[in-house]
């Protein structure tokens, strides 16, 4: 081994650790949300608080980032893989490197008590403003510390590249959002106008959880999701826990649900993260280059399998056939009318169950307020009323209660700055469909056979198993040869609609 890669190998033990270190952290957030614990949520907030303390210690280290430097300037035989790595692991360490001590351990203590509060709260009908005002309070006070360390001209655009690193500005995303708004406006007045096929009896029926769970598993192994080789649990909320990707990744969905396809769609979607994760390079473990590019390249990934695929015509053809003898009610369904109803557009309030069209006028929603709480520019006491506000203005309708409203999401109990990465993901996930139908003109026909191999292979050698080591907007770059933008989504909205159009 050559002199470079004994150094290489030497400062990457480093790294490890650190990437180890986040993994435990997933464990402690993996056992909070899915096991049946006794614990308060301080239990799990020291514990990841303490967690995040030792991280930041590695982070800072001077003589870790001389190694590195060193390394970048003298690559000898180093391959691009490494030298990414090194860069990735430069440019992730930029953030702990500013923030101080105290300000991280308060901010991964506070979301994490936040959560747990949520997450009760939700369970006695107490999801108000009343009770939960003081956890978001602490969180905004501490977030906005944050983000202003992170960026002074630009705090919330400073936390949202914790998750989308190389995010040019928060007017940036506003502009494309309120872009993808205003176009798909139109789209949105004619789809609302189609009748209402009423619901699916035999989907809407409560079923038993466990005939459900092998039914969507089943599913899911047939795309090459390879459920088989995760673990999964059930949750209020659906979630992947990536503990050592490519090796151990879980997910956990509501099997509660009583609506099969709302089972369907979730799994599908926590299912496609958990692949990018497990397409991820085995002797990468615990680096950049087995990590995502970036949230939005996960979220562009769940909602491609989700979207793109889950709600088509050809893949709920494909599903009728494999349906019929676990609801052979739905025999006398076509399969344009399951898929008029599964993407029914209505103007509501709760973002987990809104139509494509609808969807990125939730998240404008939420970058906007969010902005504006950690501006300064709006309070707590008052964030209620404007999100009612800003609810009847970008989707026409307000929400009936807090619950169903400002308080129905627990991200930004989590962290803030998450939500634009799905307006990112629903625009590359366009983009990349865009691609494989160039490559692959028969997507459609080999989707309906239940063939998706094509598609898994162009995802998993364009995307998976390049890691993390260029962000998410290099990346689609690299790949598509054009930046990320709303064109695509925008022409596949309308194709979309004119397709729901003619199956009516
Ligand atoms: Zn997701």
């Amino acid at each position: 081994m050559s002199k470079q890669q004994q150094a290489f190998v030497a400062w990457l033990a480093t790294v490890k650790q650190i990437w180890c270190l986040e993994g435990l952290k997933g464990e402690l957030e993996w056992q909070m949300a899915t096991t049946d614990h006794q614990h308060p949520g301080e239990y799990f907030a020291s514990k990841t608080a303490e967690i995040s303390g030792r991280q930041q210690v590695l982070w800072r280290s001077e003589e870790f980032r001389a190694d590195a430097l060193r390394l970048l300037a003298n690559p000898g035989d180093l391959s691009e893989m490494q030298m990414g790595i090194i860069r990735a692991t430069l440019r992730e360490s930029q953030l702990p490197r500013t923030l101080p001590m105290k300000l991280v351990r308060q901010t991964v203590h506070a979301g994490m008590v936040g959560q747990s509060a949520w997450e009760e709260a939700g369970k006695d009908g107490r999801r108000t403003m009343e009770h939960l005002g003081g956890h978001l309070k602490k969180i905004v006070e501490l977030q906005r510390m944050k983000g202003l360390a992170a960026d002074p001209d630009d705090p919330y655009a400073g936390l949202a590249r914790t998750q989308e690193p190389g995010l040019p500005s928060t007017k940036w995303l506003l502009d494309i959002l309120e872009d993808l708004h205003r176009d798909l406006q139109p789209l949105v007045e004619e789809a609302v106008a189609f009748p209402d096929l009423g619901e699916i009896p035999a989907l809407n029926k409560p079923h038993e959880a466990n005939a459900f769970r092998l039914f969507t598993m089943g599913c899911l192994n047939r795309m090459g999701l390879e459920v088989d080789k995760l673990e999964i649990a059930q949750s209020s909320h659906p979630f992947c826990a990536p503990i050592a990707a490519p090796d151990d990744v879980r997910i956990s969905i509501p099997l509660e649900y009583e609506k099969w396809w709302r089972l369907l769609l979730p799994g599908l979607h926590e299912a496609a993260h958990a692949r990018y994760e497990q397409g991820f390079l085995p002797e990468w473990k615990y680096t950049p280059g087995a990590r995502p590019a970036s949230t939005g390249l996960h979220e562009s990934i769940a909602r491609f399998y989700e979207c793109r695929v889950g709600r088509s015509l050809p893949f709920l053809e494909l599903m009728l056939d494999m349906m019929g003898d676990m609801f052979p009610e739905l025999k006398e369904w076509s399969p344009e009318k399951l898929y008029s109803a599964l993407n029914r557009c209505t103007r509501q309030t709760v973002r987990v169950q809104a139509d494509e069209l609808t969807y990125n006028s939730h998240i404008l929603l939420r970058v906007r307020i969010y902005q504006e709480l950690i501006e300064g520019r709006l309070e707590v006491e008052d964030f209620s009323a404007r999100w009612n506000e800003l609810s009847l203005h970008y989707l026409g309708v307000e929400p009936e209660s807090d619950a169903l409203g400002c308080l129905r999401d627990p991200h930004p109990f989590m962290g803030i700055g998450y939500y634009g990465t799905y307006g990112i993901g629903n625009m590359v996930a366009a983009m990349f469909w865009r691609e494989i139908e160039g490559v692959h003109p028969n997507i459609e026909v080999e989707i309906r056979k239940g063939n998706f191999e094509g598609l898994n292979r162009w995802l998993q050698t364009n995307i998976f198993c390049k890691g993390g080591v260029s962000t998410g907007f290099q990346l689609v770059e690299d790949v598509l040869g054009r930046p990320v933008g709303p064109y695509d989504l925008i022409q596949v909205m309308r194709e979309h609609v004119a397709q729901l159009n003619r199956a009516y």
